[in-house]
């Protein structure tokens, strides 16, 4: 029992440019349990409804990834839609339908409280810090989080902050929660919060890595065509901690390889709609892309 990811379970609908598409599969841990299941056999936390379609379950079970976590509740799944502008920055939430997921209590199952690695996807940091209550272990723990609950729950989100070892958050929460613009400051003020580790993702811009003294940068990958940003985030940092409980190697070095493959998986992730630019990827589709990037940032 390695990894176990907490998150939401989802099925989306999305306007973008490309195309629409309706109650197709997502939530945050959608798209961080399957790109994790590329490195380790993921564990899945998460609640659905009577109407989570079976092919999804498949999908799932076809990665790899363990659903004793995976509740089935009476009622519908949660749904969330989403419109995309012409230039893919500009997002519009269409609508929030909580459902089943309103009243979402995380229970571990007793074999998942001795992981060595949590991902705290994207769910309100309350039902996150009771995520870690009920671990057995000094996993380690990283977060991802929404300007949602920094402007609902910063409480419960600073009380979380202490209990993890890594944050990954976008440049706009990271100026929210910190009053910064200027990224150096903001990972200062971020590890005064208590991550150790920080990661600031700058869209199709790429991401920047802080640890103590040290930066990386990995760039966005320049790609001809995109269908649906949704869930780039979400697989960035699912295939990240992947990576990391593969691997099990936190130096700096190691770190920045998790960085980068988490770039790899988020560059499919947008060139198609849902889960479908990351559902059926091998190894070989992996290296290419991970040389894409090496080539890229060579100079
Ligand atoms: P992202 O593109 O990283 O913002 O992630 C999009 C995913 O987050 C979609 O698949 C949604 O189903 C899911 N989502 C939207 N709103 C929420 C929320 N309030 N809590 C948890 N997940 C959400």
């Amino acid at each position: 029992m390695s990894l176990i990811i907490v998150g939401s379970l989802a099925l989306d609908t999305i306007e973008a440019p490309a195309g629409s598409v309706a109650d197709v599969p997502g939530g945050s841990s959608s798209y961080c349990s399957i790109a994790a299941s590329y490195f380790t056999h993921p564990n899945l936390v998460g609640v659905v409804g009577e109407d989570f379609p079976e092919a999804v379950v498949t999908l799932f079970k076809d990665h790899q990834i363990d659903l004793a976590g995976m509740a089935i509740e009476a009622g519908k799944t949660f749904r969330w839609g989403g419109r995309y502008a012409e230039n893919f920055d500009d997002r519009t939430t269409l609508f929030t339908h909580l459902n089943v997921f309103e009243n979402f209590n995380p229970i571990l199952p007793d074999a998942y409280k001795k992981a060595a690695y949590v991902l705290l996807a994207n769910i309100h940091p309350g039902l996150q810090n009771h995520v870690l209550d009920q671990m057995d272990s000094d996993a380690f723990v990283v977060l991802d989080t929404m300007n949602l609950w920094i402007d609902t729950a910063l409480d419960d989100l600073l009380t979380l902050m202490k209990r993890v070892d890594m944050i990954v958050i976008n440049d706009e929460e990271a100026k929210m929660l910190t009053n910064e613009r200027n990224y150096g400051r903001a990972a200062k003020k971020l590890q005064e919060m208590g991550p150790e580790w920080i990661i600031i993702k700058k869209g199709q811009h790429g991401a920047l890595l802080f640890h103590q003294s040290r930066v990386f940068a990995v760039p966005g990958l320049v790609l001809d065509e995109v269908k649906d940003p949704t869930g780039a985030g979400d697989t960035f940092v699912g295939a990240l901690i992947g990576y990391l409980a593969q691997s099990k190697d936190h130096t700096f070095d190691n770190m920045k390889l998790a960085v980068v493959f988490g770039s790899v998986l988020a560059s499919f992730c947008v060139q198609d709609f849902s889960v479908e630019g990351i559902s059926y990827l091998d190894e070989s589709d992996l290296e290419t892309r991970y040389d894409e990037f090496v080539i890229m940032s060579q100079f």
